[in-house]
């Protein structure tokens, strides 16, 4: 277990949820010898999203609290929808997060031999037997919730003969589908999935590991629990739609000759976030109907949209185990994960003046051609982040919404004949204004205060706002994207509605002809900013000149807790 997974420096036994009380009462009865062992299990079919990292978070933060290890084993039971690139992808993704595998990265498929050798045990007991029924036969026959099963045909096939096909499955003698490998249990158990389950499926498809070794490739029930016992984890840690799984799990590890450790299956809720969609098969669509720009779009709630859109990944840590582990599926508001990534960036994040849409600013009396550095500090958070040189002059930008040619009462910025401060420059007031044939202003002219630059005026009048600014001969030009939510509801796909009818069109706004401080171009790709009174900008990793805004300043998760009078 690598350190960086646990930066909040959770100290074991200070947390206390069901899944750590199960623990620690294990390590109390001896039960796995004091050994905590955990396994994140995803299969490469996909990218992760922020519902993963809550199970990575989980099993990676239970390891290290508890002295014990976690691993990576990807759950590569079907060829025909798992790529090697998604393998490398949640590899990238689980690093990124701040977690590494103890032992490196493991694959359901090494233990394909093993699990094929348990299946020949099992027939061999008279638990299993090969049916020739076809998959809709085996799904009419399997009964309903209320009424029992009926027996297959060839349920009671002789040891001997089940072996016999068995093999001949795996050498290839049989077409897809034709037979399948099923755990003789009880038709009628009330739990229908304990009636006579599928173990073994032949498909004639290359797997990206085992190329064409196999034609006949296990179940998830008949893999997980088995892999499980093969690498010794102790606790089995899934979501909650595995619970009715619970009794088949144990049933397979009750009747098998296993290596060591009995693993043990818990179950824990999904975590669901406002305003986004995390099906694997919702984002997809998401993708291939074009109504994001890929898997990385930074309105994907993906990983790698994520970090594209900003959030830091010690964000998405702290509000993983904040949100903590339930019994009960519920769905956490996004304004909550976004409160944590305002509150790592604003502690770690340097400030940058930018100016998205920029309204010339002239300063009549500033001495014509002059320029002067401004020292401006990079993070009132941490004086270690030191300062950076901005230069004024005589011809500035602001932004454009900042000044009003016939301001409201409650509008305390720029304004004809009004008196404003420039962060980090002088106070400066309006004398006039240029405009063009409609009415537009398309200048602001002013005169400083040269008294001012301390931020205060020496005979102590006060001015009611602070604007930003750039200087117009140093901006460097780039872009930016503002974001809104990709869903305009809650919860899109509630009570059986199309989730892709609340799809927002407008959900990423492109500003072009942005003007930035020249000391932007120290930002590294991927790096997070704060444009002042703006919000956080990541640096496009690939797009040096395009800016993503990770979130705003305000704090919506404040609103919505005293709206809820939690606060
Ligand atoms: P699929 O429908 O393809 O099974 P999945 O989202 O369950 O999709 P897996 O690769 O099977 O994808 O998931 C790996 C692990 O992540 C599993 O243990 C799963 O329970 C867990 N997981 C998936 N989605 C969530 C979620 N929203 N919240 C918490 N854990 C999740
Ligand atoms: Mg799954």
């Amino acid at each position: 277990m690598s350190n960086a997974g646990n930066p909040g420096g959770d100290e074991p036994g200070e947390r206390s949820d069901f899944i750590r009380s199960l623990i620690r009462q294990d390590i109390a009865d001896g039960t796995y010898g004091g050994r905590v062992q955990t396994r994140f299990p995803p299969e490469p079919n996909g990218y992760l999203h922020i519902g993963h990292a809550k199970s990575i978070c989980l099993n990676f933060d239970l390891a290290a609290e508890f002295g014990g290890t976690c691993n990576l084993r990807f759950d590569d039971t079907n060829p025909e929808t798992e790529r090697a690139d998604f393998v490398a992808a949640i590899e990238e993704d689980i690093a990124w997060l701040g977690y590494e595998s103890d032992r490196g990265t493991l694959y359901a498929s090494d233990y394909f031999e093993q699990l094929y050798q348990w299946a020949e045990d099992l027939i061999g007991a008279g638990l299993a037997y090969v049916d020739d029924q076809d998959a809709e036969a085996i799904s009419e026959n399997r009964g309903s919730f209320t009424e029992p099963g009926t027996d297959s045909p060839w349920r009671n096939r002789a040891p001997e003969e089940n072996l016999d096909l068995f093999r001949r499955m795996r050498a290839g003698e049989f077409a897809d589908g034709e037979r399948v490998l099923r755990a003789r249990i009880d038709m009628a158990h009330e739990n229908m999935l304990m009636r006579d389950p599928v173990l073994y499926r032949i498909r004639h498809a290359s797997h990206h590991r085992t190329g064409d070794q196999w034609c006949i490739y296990p179940t998830y029930d008949w893999a997980h629990g088995q892999s499980d016992a093969v690498e010794g984890v102790t606790n089995s840690i899934c979501t909650l739609e595995f619970d009715a799984h619970r009794p088949l799990y144990d049933w397979f590890l009750d009747h098998l000759d296993l290596p060591g450790d009995r693993p043990r299956q818990t179950e824990f809720a999904r975590l669901n976030i406002t305003h986004a969609v995390l099906s694997k098969r919702r984002l997809l669509e998401l993708v291939d109907e074009g109504h994001v720009d890929g898997w990385d779009d930074p309105r994907m709630p993906t990983l790698r949209g994520l970090r594209r859109r900003g959030f830091p990944p010690q964000a998405i840590r702290e509000f993983c185990r904040h949100v903590g582990v339930a019994r009960v599926d519920g769905t956490v508001e996004v304004e909550l994960l976004e409160s944590f990534v305002r509150r790592e960036l604003n502690e770690v994040a340097l400030r940058r003046m930018a100016v998205l849409n920029p309204l010339r600013l002239v300063i009549e009396n500033y001495p014509e051609g002059q320029v002067e550095m401004r020292e401006a500090g990079n993070n009132p958070e941490d004086p270690s982040a030191g300062a950076r040189q901005v230069p004024f002059s005589g011809e500035l930008y602001i932004e454009r919404d900042d000044f009003m040619l016939d301001p409201p009462p409650k509008f305390y910025r720029l304004a004809p004949g009004r008196e404003v401060r420039l962060r980090s420059g002088y106070f400066v007031t309006c004398t006039g204004v240029d405009t063009d044939a409609d009415g537009n202003v398309t200048e602001v002219r002013c005169t400083y205060d040269p008294e001012t630059g301390s931020g205060q005026a020496p005979d102590g009048r006060k001015v009611k706002a602070t604007i930003h600014w750039v200087s117009a001969a140093h901006a460097l030009d780039g872009r930016a994207v503002l974001y809104e939510r990709l869903f305009t509801v809650p919860h899109p796909g509630a009570d059986g509605a199309d989730p892709m009818e609340s799809l927002d069109p407008h959900s990423a706004q492109l500003i072009e002809g942005a003007r930035f401080e020249p000391a932007m171009a120290d930002i590294a790709p991927g790096q997070v900013v704060q444009f002042e009174r703006l919000g956080y900008f990541a640096r496009d990793p690939d797009t040096p000149d395009l800016f993503h805004r990770t979130v705003g300043l305000r704090d919506e998760w404040a609103r919505i807790q005293r709206r809820q009078g939690k606060k």
